[in-house]
């Protein structure tokens, strides 16, 4: 399994009255359904860590954390936990067009480009270790057909007790089937209070303005907190080049080759416009086209060089009239 997300840990205080719900959880799947960087991925571990944890738990029925089930899981070397998510690139290496959950990820036999390095059915052959074997599938929506009837089969009649849980941004994205086999529970974004705290118990506190922006921009998502410094990076990027973009040509150009060679897809898009925020709404609109234009561009594997001057230049032009 991957490293523990950082929050998961602090999940408690970002979603207590869910744990609460999940902590006596006695069916075989659980759907989890809500924005991108709420958090899910954190909850779905913290549940993972309730149903294996032989310690004392929590006000809310959270894991202890200090048990040797829980130590296992902080450290990110859990037996019983499985985390299925798409592959980002095909056999080939290039990246996929479209993501997808193959079968291959459940049956080992199917696995024909060995792209998972344990299969679901596999796994779940297993007696656990603690109390309870988990397989968290992150990214329900891109279960097809075929994989998904291979999970229906092990989540109504799950080997040793297992439990499922899925995860999906947008629950009507979710085949009806596995929507209907799962108790669904909705992640919504967590108080900037909460977050607040979460983030001062992380230790990557940075003083109070920065925090501040950083908040601003999580907007209480909490998974925002596992890349703090990604975004604080991508946050001073898009100052840099709105500031150069304004100073004249040549500085926008320049700023422009520069963020090219630290550009993060994930990151840099929604923070350029998260710096563009207080402007007029009629600047904001050309800024954006400017953006997709550029997202797109790459995206077709354009000369990166190339768009990102195209870009600069198009946003001297967003920012240039009616200031
Ligand atoms: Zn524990």
């Amino acid at each position: 399994m991957s490293p523990l997300p950082l929050p998961a840990l602090g999940a408690a205080a970002l979603h207590g009255p869910l744990l609460e719900q999940t902590g006596g959880f006695g069916g075989n799947a659980l759907l989890l359904t809500g924005p991108a960087r709420v958090g899910k991925l954190a909850l779905a571990y913290a549940v993972a860590a309730q149903h294996n944890c032989s310690g004392v738990k929590g006000m809310y029925g959270e894991a202890c954390g200090s048990c040797p089930s829980c130590r296992a899981l902080a450290a990110g070397a859990h037996p019983d936990v499985l985390l299925v998510e798409p592959r980002a690139t095909t056999t080939t290496g290039k990246a996929a067009r479209r993501k997808i959950i193959p079968i291959g990820a459940v049956l080992e036999g199917r696995d024909k480009g060995r792209e998972y390095e344990t299969h679901v059915y596999e796994f779940l052959e297993v007696r656990p270790t603690f109390a309870r074997r988990v397989v968290i599938v992150q990214g329900a929506e891109y279960l097809g057909q075929e994989t998904a009837n291979a999970l229906l089969k092990l989540i109504e009649e799950p080997p040793h007790r297992a439990l499922f849980v899925l995860i999906a941004e947008d629950r009507r994205s979710v085949l009806p089937t596995l929507q209907s086999r799962s108790a669904r529970l909705n992640v919504a974004p967590a108080s900037d209070a909460a977050l607040g705290r979460a983030l001062a118990q992380s230790g990557l506190t940075q003083g109070t303005a920065s925090d501040a922006e950083l908040l601003a921009f999580a907007a209480g998502r909490a998974g925002v907190l596992e890349a703090a410094a990604e975004v604080r990076a991508a946050l001073t990027d898009a100052r840099t080049l709105t500031g150069a973009v304004e100073e004249g040509m040549l500085a926008a150009l320049d700023a422009a080759a520069a963020l090219e060679k630290r550009w993060h897809a994930a990151w840099h898009p929604e923070a350029l416009r998260f710096v563009w925020g207080g402007r007029s709404a009629a600047q904001r609109a050309r800024a954006d086209t400017a953006l997709s234009d550029l997202q797109a561009a790459l995206e077709a594997y354009a000369n990166p060089a190339l768009s990102f001057q195209v870009f600069a230049l198009a946003l001297r032009e967003a920012f240039g009239e009616d200031r």
